[in-house]
């Protein structure tokens, strides 16, 4: 027998409203969405081959052409203008790390940064190999013009520092010297340091690994100190990174914290989502690589 179209189901009242389980700051994510919200995602793809040597042996990515527009100004700008990229779809990018752009990848997809080595349940501070991922994370965002992405690296960033209570201290020169002003993860390792240690490593440069001390770090480092004043030294003093969007790059937009969760509105830091950003690199969903 041929199977028959589902019906609409009559609207049935239930007996008794059940009580909804709600835990105060972890407003439930939204899994239904407006039919006018869902993406186009054309029919065209992208190539992005990584890395050098022969073509054949170079990591390759394969990404819907109008999603990776979305995301990035400067693929966005590759694929509109009259260079060979745009007529051919292949984009060839020889600097870039493999496994760094691969999370990238990851986040246009599935909007989670697959960074950890382990599962948030069993995370520890000692995922060294995290730490060092997540700035060069924000310097690819950076290159590709990616806001909302460095957005959630910024997310991914206070995430971490909360789950481990551990402030990176060695990034400065790294992100003072692949990004430009105004940026919102320089202004979070300025915090980091004024706030978090209180000033005390900026007298060495703040960059273990630097022959020089970064002079735009240590000046905005400064800065921030004497709009501080005392209040960094008490006990009480606030951790400014309690609310990412103040880090953030989106400005009137709608926050991708938001959007992720399907939350309708931020009205502020207590109804941030608490679904954890960052996920194990054991559960990255195959992506399409060649
Ligand atoms: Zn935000």
């Amino acid at each position: 027998m041929a199977p028959t179209t589902p019906k609409t189901p009559k609207k049935v009242m239930p007996a008794k409203k059940l009580a909804t389980p709600s835990t105060p700051g972890s407003p439930s994510p939204r899994i239904r969405k407006s039919q006018t919200e869902a993406p186009d995602l054309g029919t065209e793809l992208t190539f992005i081959l990584l890395g050098d040597g022969p073509k054949a042996s170079r990591k390759t990515f394969v990404v819907h052409k109008n999603l990776l527009m979305t995301v990035s100004g400067f693929f966005a700008m590759g694929l509109t203008s009259s260079f060979k990229e745009a007529e051919s779809g292949i984009f060839e990018m020889e600097e870039e790390d493999p496994d760094v752009f691969s999370i990238f990848i990851h986040w246009i997809y599935f909007n989670r940064l697959f960074t950890m080595k382990t599962s948030p349940s069993s995370a520890t501070d000692e995922d060294s190999e995290e730490w060092d991922c997540l700035p060069r994370l924000y310097t690819l965002g950076e290159r590709l013009d990616a806001p909302r992405f460095k957005d959630a690296v910024i997310s991914a960033t206070i995430e971490k520092v909360k789950e481990s209570q551990v402030m990176p201290d060695n990034w400065a020169t790294y992100v003072y010297q692949n990004t430009v002003a105004p940026c919102g993860l320089r202004r979070l390792i300025v915090d980091f340091h004024v706030f978090a240690h209180q000033g005390k490593l900026l007298k060495k440069g703040a960059c273990p690994d630097a022959d020089e001390p970064e002079g735009d770090f240590l000046q905005d480092a400064m800065a921030r100190m004497v709009d501080a004043g005392h209040s960094v030294f008490t006990t009480a003093a606030q951790m400014p990174w309690a609310n990412p969007c103040d880090y953030h790059e989106h400005g009137e937009e709608v926050c991708h914290l938001v959007e992720d969760s399907g939350v309708a509105s931020l009205g502020s830091s207590s109804t941030l989502p608490s679904t954890p950003l960052r996920r194990s690199t054991r559960r990255t969903p195959h992506a399409a690589s060649l």
